[in-house]
């Protein structure tokens, strides 16, 4: 007999758990009969707490039919308790008398059907045959819920890494649906072409995209399924910038439906200013190469049709067109130069470096230069002034390019002055003169390639206008500094420090 011992299982597995809390030892037994005649399983109790203790043990029953009048805990008080511990069990009361107060009263307190005593085996069975209906319908229901929550929860994570993934693009992204309205977009694209405040609702693409031409785009691409890759150049707040443009269609797989549009933006403004920069550079390179070309092709031409006869005059004519021949080996020799330098391909042999002999063999090689136009070149360098590590050969284009300007942009019968010493970490070295100064706009552009001043003073001076800009990168790479102090008609210094190797 199973009466009180809720571990009593002898029924198929097909049928269901049934706990019936009676006082009436009669209609507990009846109960247990006639369910288990039909394959439940029975478990009974007598009073309502040891009901509660069956449930607590095991909430799955599937129906529990309770008396409502029990000694001790009433079935009303049993029923409120019973449903927080089997939240998924159905209730059914039994009462003596079936009145519509209590089965209204039952009903408040969870139970989903009544029975009244006396009762027929059928009774209970068309009774217990619709709560169990009942039954897999609430299993059914919350198994679906379950799944939903489950799969929700799934989708939001899901969406939530991908949002996060599309926010942190430096790309810009905007998706589109087929009517053409924006339904995703990341801050990068916000940013770069959108005008419209963060967090707006899905609007129409032509609305707040700020540029025409990426709407026709999107809209092509929306209507003609075709990928489309373009430049765009922009304008937005006073900045001009310029974006890779990538539209693909989406569509649907099974029915070829076009879905929509994924426009990816990649901001290429640096790379297309240095293709700038370096069309300008290929383009000066060019100017500067041509014109000494030109007038050595000039000279030769001259001498060929016998145009210069007298030996003195052919003497003068060769000597400019080897002048003219130096200065373009000058120039491709700088242009050599600091093409190493940016391709980082300069090998240099860096060991700590005495700069008053570099500095002295300087001043004594360009001496004879400097003497053609009655200039001095005066080197005071400090004693036990402390060396530098670097590249010899790098100290000495690098010196070597400051004093000969100092001598080039002299007046006649002037001075350069070349001093070192130290300061601090540093070694200072200055080169001065008393030349033609530099203009407020000059000293402004001073290190930046083919800068040349224009001027009636530098008219006849030669060079390629790459000498500062070759120092100032070897300057910037010892981590040194480089400082003009200068007076148009009067002279410059230019003061250049250099980290001191520690003593
Ligand atoms: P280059 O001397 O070959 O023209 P640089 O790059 O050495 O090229 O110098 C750039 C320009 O800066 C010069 O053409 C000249 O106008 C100006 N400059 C450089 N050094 C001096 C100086 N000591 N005094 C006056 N002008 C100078």
């Amino acid at each position: 007999m199973a009466e009180d011992n809720p571990h009593v299982q002898d029924r198929p597995a097909s049928g269901h758990q049934v706990l019936v809390v009676d006082d009436e030892a009669g209609i507990r037994r009846g109960c247990e009969r006639v369910l288990r005649s039909e394959g439940h399983q029975v478990l009974l109790a007598e009073r309502g707490e040891r009901g509660l203790e069956i449930l607590t043990r095991q909430p799955e029953i599937d129906l529990v039919l309770v008396d409502l009048k029990m000694p001790g805990m009433t079935g009303f008080e049993f029923l409120e308790q019973a449903r927080r511990l089997a939240p998924e069990t159905v209730f059914v009361v039994i009462t003596a008398y079936a009145t519509i107060e209590s089965a209204v009263e039952a009903t408040k307190r969870g139970a989903y059907d009544f029975i009244a005593k006396p009762f027929t085996p059928d009774d209970l069975l068309r009774l217990v045959s619709r709560c169990l209906e009942r039954v897999v319908l609430i299993r059914e229901r919350n198994r679906l819920e379950a799944e939903r929550s489950r799969r929700l929860l799934e989708l939001t994570t899901e969406k939530g890494r991908l949002r996060s993934v599309i926010d942190c693009m430096a790309d810009g992204v905007l998706v589109c649906n087929a009517e053409q309205m924006l339904v995703l977009y990341n801050p990068a694209a916000l940013r770069m072409v959108l005008e419209m405040p963060e967090g707006s609702e899905a609007r129409e693409i032509g609305k707040v995209l700020a540029y025409e031409e990426l709407a026709g785009m999107i809209a092509e691409v929306s209507r003609d399924a075709r990928r489309l890759s373009s430049e765009i150049r922009v304008r937005k707040e006073s900045r001009e910038a310029w974006f890779l443009a990538n539209i693909a269609p989406v569509t649907d797989p099974a029915s070829t439906l076009i879905l929509g549009t994924v426009t990816v933006l990649r901001d290429v403004t640096e790379l297309k200013k240095l293709d700038q920069v370096k069309a300008q550079f290929v383009n000066m390179v060019a100017h500067e190469l041509r014109a000494p070309l030109a007038a050595v092709d000039g000279y030769l031409v001259a001498m060929e049709e016998g145009c210069v006869e007298d030996p003195v005059k052919r003497q003068e004519v060769l000597g400019r067109s080897r002048a003219r021949i130096r200065a373009l080996v000058d120039l491709v020799s700088d242009l050599l130069n600091l093409s190493r330098m940016e391709a980082g391909a300069v090998r240099r042999e860096i060991k700590p470096q005495q700069l008053e002999g570099i500095l002295g063999e300087i001043a004594e090689l360009l001496a004879p230069l400097a003497a053609q136009s009655g200039v001095r070149i005066e080197a005071r360098i400090e004693a036990g002034i402390p060396p530098v590590a670097a590249d010899r050969e790098e100290l000495n284009r690098l010196f070597t390019n400051l004093v000969s300007n100092a001598v080039k942009y002299n007046r006649k019968d002037g001075l350069v002055r070349i001093s070192a010493a130290r300061e601090g970490p540093y070694v200072r070295v200055s080169v001065g003169d008393t030349g033609i100064g530099i203009t407020r706009e000059g000293l402004d552009r001073l290190f930046s390639e083919f800068f040349r001043e224009k001027r009636d003073e530098t008219q006849n001076v030669t060079g390629t206008g790459l000498g500062l800009s070759i120092v100032k990168r070897i300057v910037d790479f010892y981590q040194g500094r480089i400082e003009v102090q200068s007076e148009p008609g009067k002279g410059s210094t230019f003061t250049v420090r250099l980290p001191a190797v520690a003593p």
